[in-house]
């Protein structure tokens, strides 16, 4: 790979687990567990945020058992590190784990002994989830200081019955015990998620957020309490949630000084490594040198703490 971005140390701070693995273990672990895996199983452009969900439905088939957990988030760590990650977090929801018999706790420790040290760990809710489920990840945090943050993914959808203010409890949890928190936000959605997950959930960083210049109130917020925003234009464009890379705000963002950074979100799915990534947005119409070097600031500076 000729990509000069390779050789500049970076930071990743939105990486899947089940949409990152390595292309081989995919199908070596489609085999093992007879799960059939598709030969072109990627996103595809402008396909939608809910098609692009049911993807993990097969990847999480393959990661059911501890040893697979272990294996694959030591291999996103390699991977990592030869693409110059210097800081890494990687994100999971435990609960996805458990269809052969595993505790919650014992799904989270096969991750955090694959990880051995390299990368802070980020537990995620699904929208939608009882909140009691955020909770029980604030409290395995405390005793798993390789647990830096909670998040929540996915996305609203009207048959649920909690709202993103309903996971304020569990979020103050989190912000008690000083354990990041971040939240997928709207993600080609309402920009109130936003203003919710910074004022309500104690948010100091946000997934995607593309619609965050649809409300001054949200920008003006964002700006104000120096939030982060995980961008990953990829993936916003394989989800349909912008309609091209050239209409991706992260280079306004920048321009208004919203702390925003580039990420992968899942590196198999989107077929992408982070420095692929950096390549695609240094490229984006009005992008300079000097905002590249803020997103990679701006993503060191977000980074979760180990506790
Ligand atoms: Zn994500």
């Amino acid at each position: 790979m000729s990509n000069h971005w390779v050789q500049i140390k970076k930071a990743e701070l939105h990486r899947h687990l089940d949409g990152s693995l390595r292309k081989s273990t995919m199908y070596e672990l489609g085999k093992k567990f007879n799960v059939d895996i598709p030969a072109d199983f990627h996103f595809s452009p402008n396909m939608t945020l809910e098609k692009a969900l049911i993807f993990f439905d097969t990847s999480l088939k393959l990661l059911q058992e501890k040893s697979e957990l272990t294996r694959v988030s030591a291999e996103i760590c390699e991977d990592a590190k030869k693409d110059n990650i210097t800081h890494l977090e990687i994100r999971f929801g435990p609960h996805l784990h458990l269809q052969k018999g595993l505790k919650i706790e014992q799904v989270v420790d096969s991750v955090l002994e694959g990880i051995d040290g390299r990368a802070g760990l980020i537990l995620c809710g699904l929208y939608g989830d009882d909140p009691k489920l955020l909770k029980s990840y604030v409290e395995i945090s405390k005793t798993r200081p390789g647990v830096v943050g909670i998040d929540l993914a996915g996305g609203p959808h009207h048959s649920q019955s909690f709202k993103l203010e309903d996971y304020q409890e569990a979020y103050t949890m989190a912000l008690e015990i000083g354990l990041g928190r971040t939240v997928h936000a709207s993600e080609g959605r309402n920009p109130n998620e936003i203003i919710t997950a910074v004022n309500t959930l104690h948010a100091t960083r946000l997934g995607h957020a593309t619609t965050l210049l649809d409300s001054k109130e949200a920008l003006d917020l964002v700006i104000n309490k120096q939030i982060t925003i995980e961008s990953c234009p990829t993936s916003n464009l394989q989800c349909g949630v912008v309609t091209s890379l050239k209409e991706h705000p992260i280079t306004k963002w920048l321009e208004l000084g919203v702390k925003a950074c580039i990420n992968t979100d899942n590196t198999f799915f989107s077929n992408v490594t982070l420095s692929e990534e950096y390549q695609t947005v240094s490229e984006l119409p009005g992008m300079t040198q000097e905002l590249m070097n803020k997103s990679i600031e701006n993503s060191f500076n977000a980074a979760f703490k180990l506790r």
